[in-house]
Formats: structure tokens, C-alpha cells, sequence
């Protein structure tokens, strides 16, 4: 698959896309006689629902996915093992594929309190024992011998619920909490299938894609949700729902569609049927890295949620 054939597949396909990148990254690999590219997919704070997310993915489905283009190596919310049995693994994994393997990251890094909101183990992959191995410890050291990162839901990527104030734990995204710039950040609440497999298969076949000031694929939040919605022409022409429910433009009730990057008008949820505003429901902006705090309080517009939002708040000032 030439580039130009992948980047109309990811922005405009209406197939199936993450079953046909399946399918090409299949045909990539078998041709450039490579082998699965080792994946260590690591939960830090989070509700698991990237990974559920992804599991539900339309056709392919979970095991397609895990046995024919990536070797899965460790997962948290899939692996039997436990305890010291998991740590283990999880150390094996990562020190015969360092420099290789790609590190997932799901979840936020809580680094307060010497990063003891979240330990996950008394005794570490780094050989230590009997003080906490945190969440934070183990996230930096598998940054350290990955060969990229991918963060991969907004509370991996810039801290998202579990950093919503007061934020006791002091949550970061990964890319703050290594303190590097090269993390590839796939926004969401959670991040869509789609997603998620655009940006491991644009890695494995064309290297690191273009990302914005986030760190953010391009080809996915290139756009605002404001740019594609179906209900622009209502808000072009000043027609305004009360609440949620109507047919109208979802702005007054609370919409932060005109500054939340993602491609949800078009690529649609739920195997392509569904998203918010379709829904007759506001956008609540769950791709911006200031998600949840910067949306908040949900059914307000966009001015009294953000008091630097021009004023008014129509049509002036918003770029889109
Ligand atoms: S404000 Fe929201 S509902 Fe209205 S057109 Fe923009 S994205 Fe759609």
C-alpha cells in the first residue's frame, strides 16, 4: 500500500478501516519478511476502556488483532499470570526486545507522594526488591529501553481524568512524566480502534507520523469536530439547540466541537453508526489535552466554561 492509498484510508475510507490495516500491515510484513513487531502494552492509572476500546473493535476482533500483526508480549488487563509471575514476564519481555519493542502506554503516571498513588509490586523488574515499585518507576524504565512509545488514551497522553482536578496524585501523561518529546500521543476517552491501529501501522510500515504541538497523528486531529459536523449548518446559520435531545447545533448546550481536534464526525463510533453530537449530545472535547478540567461544566457554551473564549462566542473569533 503506497502512502498516499493509507492516508485516504485512515481520513475518508468509509470501510471498515482497521480491519483493511490489519490486512495491509499483514501483506507488509509477510513481503518485507519481518517478523510481528513485539508490542508491551502497559495499564498505568485507568479504567482499562482504551484496551476494551480496542478489543471491540468492528471485525477483526481481539484475537485477529493480537495473533496476526503484533506479538502482544505483556497486557496487563489480558495475561493469566500476576504477582511476581507477571513482573517477571514483563522483564523478560522488555529486556530481550529493548530497542525493539514498542511500549503502549495506557493510563496517566501518578508521580506525587514519591509515586506511591499507584505501586504496582514490592519487588521490580530492575532487580530491585522490597521497596514500592511504582507505576512511575516501571514506566521509565521501559521508556528507556523501548524503541518508540505510544501513548494511547487522553489519560496517557496529557493526564485526563485521573489529572482532573484537584489531582491528589499529582497524574501526568506519559510524555511529562519521561520528560521527552518523541512520545506519539493518540488522544481520547477513550481512543477510538481505528486510532490506535493507524498509528502502530503508520509506525511499522512508514516510521513516526507527522504530529501536531500535542504530539498527535495528523492524519486523525488534524481537523476540528467543529470542521465535519453534520450540524455546521446550523451553527452557520445561528440555530441553536437548547439542550441536548434536539436537532439543532449543539453550541449553546455546552459543544466544545469548534476546538477539539478528531475525526469523530466522519469516522463514527460503535463499529461507524454513532457519535455524540449525531447522538442529539454535545461534543465534550474528550481528545483536548486539557480533558476533563478545560470542558467542564459540560452543558455550558464554550465561553463560561472558558472564560478566554471569545466573546458571544458564535461564529467570531472561532476558527474552524
Ligand atoms: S458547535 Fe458542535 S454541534 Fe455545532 S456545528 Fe460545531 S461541532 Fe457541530
Amino acid at each position: 500500500m503506497d502512502y498516499c492509498d493509507f492516508r485516504d484510508l485512515v481520513t475518508c475510507s468509509g470501510e471498515n478501516t482497521t480491519a483493511v490495516l490489519i490486512r495491509e500491515l499483514n501483506r507488509f510484513l509477510d513481503q518485507a519478511a519481518k517478523p510481528k513487531p513485539p508490542v508491551i502494552w502497559f495499564e498505568a492509572n485507568a479504567c482499562s476502556g482504551d484496551s476494551i476500546s480496542l478489543f471491540n473493535a468492528a471485525g477483526p476482533g481481539l484475537e485477529q488483532i493480537l495473533s496476526s500483526i503484533i506479538d502482544l508480549r505483556y497486557s496487563n488487563a489480558l495475561m493469566a499470570a500476576e504477582g511476581p509471575a507477571a513482573i517477571e514476564e514483563l522483564a523478560a519481555a522488555a529486556t530481550a526486545n529493548a530497542g525493539v519493542f514498542v511500549l503502549v502506554v495506557e493510563g496517566a503516571i501518578p508521580v506525587a507522594a514519591r509515586g506511591r498513588y499507584g505501586i504496582v509490586s514490592w519487588r521490580g523488574p530492575m532487580g530491585t526488591a522490597g521497596d514500592a515499585v511504582t507505576v512511575a518507576s516501571i514506566v521509565e524504565w521501559l521508556g528507556s529501553l523501548a524503541g518508540s512509545v505510544v501513548a494511547v488514551g487522553t489519560c496517557a497522553t496529557h493526564g485526563g481524568p485521573s489529572a482532573a482536578r484537584p489531582n491528589p496524585s499529582g497524574s501526568l501523561g506519559t510524555s511529562a512524566a519521561l520528560g521527552r518529546r518523541d512520545v506519539i500521543n493518540v488522544t481520547g476517552c477513550p481512543a477510538h480502534p481505528d486510532w490506535t491501529m493507524a498509528t502502530l501501522a503508520h509506525l511499522l510500515m512508514y516510521g513516526p507520523p507527522g504530529l501536531d504541538r500535542w504530539g498527535r497523528p495528523t492524519l486523525i486531529y488534524g481537523d476540528t469536530v467543529h470542521r465535519h459536523c453534520q450540524r455546521r449548518s446550523y451553527f452557520d446559520r445561528g440555530e441553536f439547540a437548547t439542550g441536548p435531545g434536539r436537532r439543532e447545533c449543539m453550541f449553546e448546550a455546552g459543544c466544545v466541537g469548534p476546538v477539539t481536534h478528531s475525526d469523530c464526525p466522519y469516522r463514527q463510533w460503535n463499529s461507524y453508526v454513532n457519535w455524540p453530537v449525531k447522538a442529539s449530545t454535545p461534543c465534550i472535547g474528550c481528545t483536548t489535552p486539557e480533558f476533563p478540567d478545560g470542558s467542564t461544566p459540560f452543558f455550558a457554551p464554550l465561553p463560561v466554561k472558558r472564560p478566554g473564549s471569545p466573546p458571544g462566542g458564535h461564529k467570531e473569533g472561532i476558527r474552524v
